[in-house]
């Protein structure tokens, strides 16, 4: 098994470890996986998916 590294998609800090962060998939386009850390959810920062476009908190 291959061991892939996290990083927030919105500060692009290494999360791997960090159990607060969340992974969803993009909900416009579902092809990327969008990866967030705690700080950026508490924040509300953005995010954009690399595939799509799609931007936004939610
Ligand atoms: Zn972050
Ligand atoms: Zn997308």
């Amino acid at each position: 098994m291959t061991k892939k590294e996290l990083k927030c998609t919105s500060c692009g800090k290494r999360v791997t470890n960090d159990p607060a962060t969340v992974s969803f998939p993009c909900p416009k386009c579902g092809k990327t996986t969008v990866t967030r850390c705690k700080h950026c959810r508490e924040k509300a920062s953005r995010y954009k998916c690399t595939e799509c476009g799609f931007e936004g908190p939610n």
